[in-house]
Order: C-alpha cells, then sequence, then structure tokens
C-alpha cells in the first residue's frame, strides 16, 4: 500500500473484503478470511497495531492492558493524552474482566443494543486496562461491535482490544480502508480491509446512572429514542447541541472538545426552515466564492443539488434518510480536501434522530460556522 505519510515502518495489509461479500461458509472466504484474522490477531498479542473495520467506521486496535500497545495508537494518531479510548470486546464474559458494576440500565442497554453502535461508559475496575486508555478517568467506555470481521479479531486476540476511529487525529473518520492507508500507512502494524463501514460515523457514548437516567455524552445512530425505549429517561448533553452560548458547561465526552474532521478548506453550514431561503444562499456562497477563484464544494441533500454549481459537488442522499448523509458525511469531506477544494458549503438538517449524530460532526468540521437563514 502506499505510504503517502512519513512513517517509515511496514504496514500489513489484509485485503478480505472481497471475501466479506462472498457468501458466508464458503470455503475460499473462510480461508481468507481465518488466516487474516490469525495473522493481524498475532500482531495484537505483540503489542502491535492493527486497523480493522467496525459498523461504525474503522479503528486502530491494540492490547488495552497494555501500556507500549496503548501508547503506539496515540503515537500513530497524533491523539491528545488526555482523551480517553473505547475498549471493544467481543463477549460480554470479558466485561466483568474490565468493569465494577453493570446497573440495571447498563444490562437492558446492552441486551437491546450490543453487538451495535452504542458505546457505555462504566466504572472501571482497577488495574484492568493501561490507564492511557482512561486517561487517569474512574470509568471506561466499552462497546461490543456489530461487524463479524471485528468481534473475531478481538476473539482471536484474546484479549480487550483499544480502538479509535483509525484516522490522524483531526482528519475525518475513516470509512475505507484506503483513508486508513491514506493517514497511517507506514505508521501502523497493520490494516484489514473488510470493505466499506455501515453507519459511517462513530458510536453513540452513553452513561447510565443508577437512577436509570440515560446521558448521551456523544450522539450516533442509537438515537436518544431508541435509548428512550430501554430506559427510564433519557438526557443529551446540551453541549452537544449547535447555537450554545460560551457559558454552556463543556462537553463530558472528554473527546468531544477537540475540532475533529476538519477539512483542509473553509467550510461552512446553511441552516434555516425555508428550503428556498437555504438554496438562494447557498447558491449565493457558491457563486461569490468562485467569482474570488475558490475551489468550490458543495454538500447538499437530493431535493436541492440539482440547483447548486460548485467543483465538486457532493450528495448527502434524500433528506427524508438521514442514514446516507451518516454513511457518506466523511468520504465526502476526505474527497474536498483530495481534490482541492478551497471553499465548501454544507447544508443543516434537522437535529433529530441521526441527524443529530450528522449536525455534531458536521458542526465540528466547519469550526461552528453556521449562516442562518
Ligand atoms: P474515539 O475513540 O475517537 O471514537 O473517541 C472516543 C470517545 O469516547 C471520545 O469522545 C471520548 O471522549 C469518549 N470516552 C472514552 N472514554 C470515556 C469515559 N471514560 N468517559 C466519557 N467519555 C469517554
Ligand atoms: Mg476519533
Amino acid at each position: 500500500m502506499e505510504n503517502k505519510h512519513a512513517g517509515d515502518r511496514a504496514t500489513k495489509y489484509w485485503d478480505v473484503s472481497a471475501a466479506e461479500g462472498a457468501a458466508s461458509g464458503h470455503p475460499t472466504r473462510e480461508h481468507d478470511l481465518n488466516e487474516a484474522i490469525q495473522e493481524a490477531a498475532a500482531l495484537l498479542r505483540a503489542g502491535e497495531t492493527v486497523a480493522f473495520p467496525t459498523e461504525t467506521v474503522y479503528g486502530l486496535g491494540a492490547d488495552a492492558r497494555s501500556d507500549e500497545a496503548v501508547e503506539r495508537i496515540f503515537a500513530a494518531k497524533g491523539r491528545p493524552s488526555d482523551n480517553p479510548l473505547i475498549v471493544h470486546i467481543a463477549e460480554l464474559s470479558q466485561l466483568d474482566e474490565i468493569v465494577l458494576d453493570v446497573n440495571d440500565t447498563a444490562r437492558r442497554l446492552m441486551e437491546a443494543y450490543w453487538p451495535g453502535p452504542l458505546t457505555l461508559v462504566l466504572p472501571v475496575r482497577p488495574g484492568a486496562v493501561s490507564p492511557r486508555v482512561t486517561a487517569g478517568l474512574s470509568t471506561v467506555a466499552v462497546r461490543m461491535p456489530a461487524h463479524d470481521i471485528a468481534l473475531r479479531l478481538i476473539a482471536a486476540a484474546g484479549c480487550p482490544v483499544a480502538a479509535p476511529s483509525a484516522n490522524r487525529s483531526g482528519r475525518p473518520s475513516p470509512t475505507l480502508a484506503s483513508h486508513v492507508g491514506e493517514d497511517l500507512a507506514g505508521l501502523i502494524g497493520g490494516i484489514v480491509d473488510g470493505g466499506p463501514t455501515g453507519v459511517g460515523l462513530e458510536s453513540t457514548v452513553a452513561e447510565a446512572g443508577p437512577d436509570g437516567t440515560v446521558t448521551v455524552l456523544r450522539p450516533g445512530s442509537v438515537t436518544a429514542a431508541a435509548l428512550a425505549r430501554v430506559a427510564a429517561s433519557v438526557h443529551t448533553d446540551p453541549a452537544l447541541h449547535s447555537g450554545r452560548g460560551e457559558s454552556s458547561p463543556a462537553p463530558r465526552s472528554p473527546g468531544m472538545k477537540y475540532t475533529h474532521y476538519a477539512p483542509r478548506g473553509s467550510l461552512r453550514i446553511v441552516r434555516g426552515q425555508d428550503p428556498g431561503a437555504v438554496v438562494a444562499r447557498v447558491q449565493a456562497e457558491l457563486a461569490a466564492a468562485e467569482a474570488r477563484g475558490e475551489v468550490t464544494g458543495v454538500l447538499a441533500y437530493d431535493e436541492h443539488l440539482h440547483h447548486y454549481r460548485a467543483s465538486i459537488a457532493i450528495s448527502l442522499g434524500p433528506v427524508g434518510a438521514l442514514e446516507n448523509a451518516a454513511h457518506r458525511l466523511y468520504a465526502g469531506l476526505r474527497r474536498f480536501d483530495e481534490e482541492g477544494a478551497t471553499f465548501m458549503v454544507a447544508e443543516a438538517c434537522p437535529e433529530e434522530g441521526v441527524g443529530l449524530a450528522v449536525m455534531n460532526r458536521l458542526l465540528k468540521a466547519a469550526g461552528d460556522e453556521v449562516i442562518d437563514v
């Protein structure tokens, strides 16, 4: 795989994406997949980093118990050390080794949504994982991914696997193995290519209090409404909604305070109730930018995309099916960089359901630059 970064290590690469597509149980598929998983698991056991697909985005895994292994994640990503990592498990039996106590609400959420894109913040069992994983907190974030390759790799490694998104810090999370290669080839032990990820945005992070209240610390595809089917009451950290004032409290999920996902050019969001006004403002922004000689980009919903003229036009799918926007957002932001966009406009979507997660990530990408019309 091409190495676009300064890293000079040999990064192993296993392509099991075709194997993934083949019918489950097909002998060739089984052989290739099993070989890749055994080799990748051996690297993890040796204290190395391995990128692997999950149903959310690609993760960069390492043995969560080992200081040295976890340090390799931070070094490869250039990640701030006060931003804790999510620990991935393959079986519920691994949970007791890592956490002290799981309250009834947390247990019900696991029954409903594991394996799946829901991370739960739980009291950490002292000494169970490296303090680099928890950034010194008394809690640890845990999830069980709903992805065959991820589950088999974690099980074969035989350890809890700390795995943040497999991108350089500040870059959009990877939804394809090629995104991982662009950012981390030469800096990590290996990449398991299982094809495109499903959801496209990172997991929902939530904490269940002893009173049955669930707090969403990071929005994702397991929505507040989905959590409310199981929990007595669900709160969303107010810092996660747009339009927050300077005086609002810092987000409780440490990672939420960093500017993530930012493309290299300047990105702004146009938001409004009146579709005609939104279209007119996006058109005006793009026309003015083109007149200034900018390389323009637009991220828009299918209902409006045909109204816009830009060097790079990216569809987020229909506004009525925001899971498409979640799936496409990061690849779209990366494409803007690849094609040299200097000025980009994105349409806002309603901050409801998965739309809250889409807007949360988009606002970070735009550095909160919103034009209200
Ligand atoms: P990433 O691994 O890049 O998907 O980021 C992990 C996210 O989980 C970050 O936003 C962290 O702040 C959050 N997180 C991890 N551990 C904890 C914890 N113990 N308490 C609260 N949030 C956490
Ligand atoms: Mg990340």
